[in-house]
């Protein structure tokens, strides 16, 4: 008999996701465990993004808003973009998903980094679109080697800003001359997710570069900052054009009313975005400057994360972790992804690594 799939989604294995924290504490009988695993926002959800998903738990029976018109109005004035320049996502992962399911065929190619957020390459794959997986240079994106990927039927390049596992990021002189030069026909995705977090000065956000080039993307999400990962609401930017394709592939319903309401309330609540940033930055700080003295080599983080050469197999250091209930990711071989916690948190993960490897902190 014929396959039932494609080679390509014969070759996939379902995404293996950070362990829930209640099922880890069972399997080790420990109570106290923390998760570094999934770059959450340690401080939970904006109060007022609370608030909001209870008063929106009563209307549960009703469909939400196939729009989410109130929720793309608030996110068109918040970022100075007009309404049908926005869309929402179940979670940015759909509408980088989206992407490749509206613009892209067999016929077609897609260019990312590797390593960098693992969904583009699962979609690719999943799609069955030829793609190039460029390797980045000192865990950075290599946009010169990214350009040179490209082909007549080049349709789609993704580039993580700042990257997901390693945490750096391209500057504003090199990501303009990319844009600029790439041939019109490649739409390029600017993925966003960790953008509050950064703090380098040549950092460019994506919405001050749009000018530079008609077939630009960008994607954000709530999952992050905004501390709703389990609510999935992500969302793009782009030209109307562009949007309104992704518009007819998308599924009514993509994004549920609790959601919705959380985000809208979440993106009114600067004070928690604030102090959130201001967190993950002192402690990143803090993490950045220990780490090294177990012999660990970090990369430069923007995110409220930190990647990690840990010299030693990665697997086994997730789990002698485990076992003293500190969650990590092993990303490679000899690498793990850290997410920054509260300086609790981070107190016993340092102390889990001293009694694991001995040394200083
Ligand atoms: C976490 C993450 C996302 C998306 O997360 P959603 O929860 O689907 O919004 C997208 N891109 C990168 C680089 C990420 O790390």
């Amino acid at each position: 008999m014929a396959s039932l799939v494609t080679p390509e989604i014969e070759s996939l294995t379902p995404y293996e996701a950070g362990k829930p924290i209640e099922e880890v504490a069972r399997e080790l009988g420990l109570s106290d465990i923390i998760k570094l695993a999934s770059n959450e926002n340690p401080l939970g959800p904006s109060p007022r993004a609370m608030q909001a998903v209870r008063a929106a738990l009563s209307e549960g029976h009703r469909y939400p808003d196939a729009a989410a018109f109130r929720l793309r109005e608030r996110l068109a004035a918040f970022h100075g973009v007009e309404m049908d320049e926005v869309i929402q996502g179940n979670g940015s992962n759909e509408i980088l998903e989206l992407l490749i399911r509206t613009f892209t065929t067999r016929d077609d190619h897609v260019v990312f980094a590797e390593p960098a957020f693992v969904v583009y390459k699962l979609a690719s794959l999943a799609h069955g679109v030829p793609f190039t997986a460029v390797p980045t240079k000192d865990w950075t994106h290599d946009l010169p080697a990214m350009a040179a990927a490209v082909r007549p039927n080049t349709k789609l390049m993704f580039i993580a800003n700042p990257n997901n596992p390693t945490g750096t990021h391209v500057g504003r002189e090199a990501l303009s001359n990319l844009l600029q030069e790439l041939p019109p026909e490649v739409i390029v995705v600017l993925d966003e997710a960790y953008i509050q977090y950064v703090s380098a000065e040549d950092y460019a956000d994506g919405l001050t570069l749009r000018g530079l080039r008609e077939r630009l993307v960008l994607t954000r999400t709530f999952s992050k900052i905004y501390g709703l990962a389990s609510l999935r609401v992500g969302y793009a930017i782009g030209p109307k054009a562009l949007i309104n394709y992704m518009n007819r592939v998308r599924a009514p319903f993509n994004v549920g009313s609790l959601g919705q309401a959380a985000a809208i309330a979440a993106l009114e609540d600067a004070e928690h975005v604030e102090r959130s940033v201001r967190e993950n930055a002192q402690e990143r700080a803090r993490l950045l400057a220990a780490l090294p003295e177990f012999g660990f080599e970090t990369a430069p983080s923007q995110c409220n994360f930190v990647f990690c050469g840990v010299k030693r197999p990665a697997r086994e250091l997730f789990n002698a972790l485990l076992q003293r209930g500190v969650i990590i990711r092993p990303v490679g071989p000899e690498h793990v992804r850290i997410t920054v916690g509260t300086p609790r948190e981070n107190d016993r993960l340092l102390s889990a690594l001293k009694e694991e490897l001995g040394g200083r902190p």
